[in-house]
């Protein structure tokens, strides 16, 4: 679907989506890292709002190396699209579908010793070998073999069993930082203490089994961005992609989504009139508001309401009152310009997602995730 088409097709709400700026970030992410390293890029839940199927093809013709998802749905659809870079799952897939993960050429995370040995059961009985990146929990305390004191020992013991296993191709080993991303000293004693866990394991590992893996990974984007010593063999980017991230600007990224909705309708209101849901606005002057095409259905966090405003077309709009499933108002009074039709920029280019996020109490994470499948994607290149 083109631009032009879209607008005249709905003109209600879309998410514009910059390919030169994907490729502009790729780029100067790899830029920022060693020669050798490897491109992970991460495309889960949709890659973050911005189309999977359409950043993976960009990625992969840009020369990504490796591309991850969540789970076993968000793969196939990849791999039933013609997406054919190596592909790793993040989380976990019941041992049931092994035969469906070789079969399709996906790389599989496994977390602990016991569901090791089930895939290496399952691929064995099917006479396979099952490709798998273990994965390490450090301090993360989510996913992965318990290896941080007391359980060291027991960690690297069953990571040693599970490289033994049959019919398991150990490729690759991960971790995850749990606060690469913040920039208090504490949290860079804790991010520097799980990659020397990390890195003591692998060791560990190498001295009683003799096995090395091929690929090492574990900086996330706050890794890239504020420990490049990290990258080891590969480097797993989310949101630096999608442009947000790299807080001192070092690297050099750019948004890549604009989210755009319309003016449905335009009304004055006289002073003491209350507006949306639960009345939790009243004009206190005559009040020119419009109504806009987008609500918490399509994505808009209802928690925003009257805490934020939109770029339009003379400047910034205040929303007002409660944010509906399919609408919310907006302040127009001081926009002559804006009329019905207008496009009004919820983030992007003018409205900075991050204070977006803030004010709803979140980050730049949720609200690009949250953009929601009734809002036509459309690509600009
Ligand atoms: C989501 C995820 C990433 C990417 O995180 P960003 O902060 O978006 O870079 C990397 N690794 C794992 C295991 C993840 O779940």
């Amino acid at each position: 679907m083109n631009h032009e088409e879209t607008k005249a097709l709905q003109k209600r709400t879309w998410a514009e989506i910059s390919l030169p700026k994907l490729r502009h970030n790729y780029a100067a992410i790899r830029a920022a890292l060693p020669e050798s390293c490897r491109f992970m890029g991460i495309v889960k839940a949709d890659a973050y709002g911005h189309g999977a199927l359409a950043v993976s093809r960009l990625l992969q013709e840009a020369g990504a190396d490796y591309l991850a998802v969540s789970c076993l749905d968000e793969a196939l659809e990849l791999r039933k699209n013609g997406v054919g870079l190596p592909l790793l799952i993040l989380g976990h897939t019941p041992h049931e579908y092994t035969e469906t993960l070789i079969d399709y050429h996906i790389t599989q995370t496994v977390s602990a010793l016991a569901k090791a040995q089930e895939y290496s059961s399952a691929a064995s009985a099917l006479g396979k070998t099952l490709k798998v990146h273990l994965k390490l929990d450090t301090g993360m305390s989510r996913l992965g073999f318990l290896c941080a004191p007391p359980y060291f020992d027991s960690g690297v013991e069953n990571i040693v069993r599970s490289v033994s296993l049959p019919a398991l191709e150990v490729e690759g080993i991960y971790t995850h930082f749990a606060a690469s991303d913040e920039p208090d000293a504490q949290s860079e004693t804790y991010t520097r203490a799980q990659f020397a866990l990390f890195e003591k394991v692998i060791e560990t590992v190498r001295e009683k089994s003799g096995f090395s893996f091929a690929l090492r990974h574990c900086a996330n984007t706050g890794a890239v961005v504020n420990y490049p010593e990290m990258a080891l063999d590969m480097v797993r980017p989310g949101l630096l992609l999608y442009g947000y991230g790299d807080s001192e600007g070092r690297i050099g990224i750019k948004p890549c989504m604009r989210l755009v909705t319309t003016v449905s309708t335009i009304k004055f209101y006289e002073p003491g009139t209350s507006v949306s849901y639960g009345r939790r606005y009243t004009t206190e002057q005559r009040i020119r508001m419009g109504v806009l095409a987008i609500g918490y259905a399509d994505g808009l966090p209802r928690a925003l309401s009257n805490r934020c405003a939109f770029a339009a077309s003379g400047g910034f709009c205040p929303q007002r009152g409660t944010i509906c499933m399919d609408m919310c108002m907006a302040d127009l009074t001081d926009l002559p310009a804006v009329s019905v039709g207008s496009e009004i920029e919820v983030f992007g280019e003018q409205n900075d997602l991050v204070a977006l996020s803030a004010a709803a109490g979140s980050i730049p994470y949720e609200l690009l995730c949250a953009v929601s499948k009734r809002v036509p994607r459309v690509y600009i290149d």
